[in-house]
């Protein structure tokens, strides 16, 4: 039995995640919930798939959490705060952890559960791109396995033998990452001036979080996922490829030294990358409807454009620097995406402040976890500075 701690329950992946476990209930069971403040969904989460421990991260609403569940019946244990979730990611109540909590707030939840040696499940992307080498040495210290649960590195994981071995011994040539291109694919700089919130979180594809919507619009979000390719599968810059696929149904290609390209193709509905690694090296049936590649259409596959999104080249930037510019590059992200959503800020200036963060904090080498999260307030602190000073 796979019980299954899922960080970030009452999100998009939570939600996929949950789908998928109750679909198999002699299999996976949902032992650890956790929500940011949502107190409500978190309540609903509990009463259908009854953990034994539900987590809300903010402190004060650990009272209302406990009123609700026991006047729902429950006998669920009741915690908070940040480090609850990462005694939580530890503990003997779960065997699987899936890290679906956004952003670096992600990020020692997924660091305790690799140290505990658990099945990682890993959505958090900005953990990894903050943390990789840190991340990675500590599933290796544990013993665990870290299956990717983010769609385009789930089908590398599937397209290359043994998951994540070793490249050039493989014989891979290039790791292609596909990008739907987002809402504003084929729009000029002119054209984005005044986009809203609301039109940048109307993913033509995928149903996601705020951020992580935001994230696709700038190409941001294909940025991150170059450097989380690059720790996962230690692949050099030059090696990783991007090329914008608008159908979003082939989600990743491996391509090989004598010319054979292995892709891995679905329906863009993430319940198949969570089912896979839930499963894995089992298949389990994840409520996702067939591809049916007869009716879907032609398939479309064009260069990105980083000229008008320019965070993708920013991305790139930040791995070819190395150290903890990836860290740096996310945390300023953060920011800028977070006053972009509140409307003090113009999408096109998101990439702004990353780059005037970037150029403010010159790149340090990854010592430790603390070094990092140092650098982290530094950067937010920047990106607020940054941000004071435009407006
Ligand atoms: P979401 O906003 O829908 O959900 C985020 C979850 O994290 C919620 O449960 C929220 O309560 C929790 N959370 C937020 N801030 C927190 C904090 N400070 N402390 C504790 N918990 C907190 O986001 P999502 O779309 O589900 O994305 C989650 C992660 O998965 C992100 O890192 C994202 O990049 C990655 N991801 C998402 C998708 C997708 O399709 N949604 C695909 C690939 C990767
Ligand atoms: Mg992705």
């Amino acid at each position: 039995m796979r019980n299954v701690a899922v960080l970030g329950a009452t999100g998009s992946i939570g939600g996929s995640t949950l789908d998928v476990i109750a679909r198999h209930p002699e299999q996976f069971r949902a032992t650890v919930l956790t929500a940011y403040r949502h107190v409500d969904a978190l309540v609903d989460l509990c009463v259908r798939h009854r953990p034994e421990l539900a987590i809300i991260a903010d402190p004060t609403l650990q009272d209302e959490l406990a009123r609700r569940l026991a006047a729902a019946g429950l006998r669920c244990e009741v915690a908070s705060g940040p480090a609850a979730l990462v005694a939580a990611a530890a503990s003997p109540l779960c065997n699987t952890v899936v890290a679906a909590i956004v952003g670096a707030a992600g990020l020692e939840s997924t660091l305790a559960a690799a140290r505990a040696g658990k099945r990682l499940l890993l959505a958090n992307k900005e953990a990894i791109v903050m943390a990789g080498p840190l991340l990675l040495e500590a599933v290796a210290a544990g013993g665990g396995t870290l299956i990717p649960v983010d769609s385009e590195h789930n089908a590398l994981f599937q397209c290359l033998p043994g998951g994540r071995p070793e490249l050039v011994r493989s014989g891979v040539r290039r790791l292609i990452l596909t990008a739907s291109g987002g809402p504003f694919r084929g729009r000029t700089r002119a054209e984005l001036a005044n986009v809203t919130p609301e039109q940048a979180c109307k993913h033509p594809n995928w149903v996601m979080g705020r951020k992580i919507s935001v994230d696709s619009a700038t190409l941001m979000n294909k940025g991150l996922e170059v450097i989380e390719a690059h720790h996962l599968f230690s692949a050099p810059a030059e090696v990783i490829e991007v090329v914008v696929h608008p159908q979003s149904l082939v989600h990743s290609m491996v391509e090989y030294v004598d010319g054979s390209v292995l892709a891995q193709l679905g329906n863009p509905d993430m319940r198949t990358a969570i089912a896979h690694a839930l499963a894995w090296p089992e298949r389990v049936e994840s409520g996702v409807a067939p591809l049916s590649l007869a009716t879907c259409g032609p398939l479309q596959f064009e260069p990105p454009d980083p000229t008008t999104f320019r965070c993708l080249a920013l991305a790139f930037q930040a791995l070819r620097t190395g150290g903890d510019a990836p860290a740096v590059l996310s945390a300023a992200n953060e920011v800028a995406v977070e006053a972009f959503l509140a409307g003090t800020l113009a999408f096109l200036s998101i990439a702004d402040v990353v780059e005037a963060v970037l150029a403010e904090l010159p790149a340090q080498a990854v010592v430790d976890i603390p070094t990092l999260l140092e650098r982290d307030q530094l950067a937010r602190e920047a990106a607020r500075r940054v941000l004071r000073n435009a407006c």
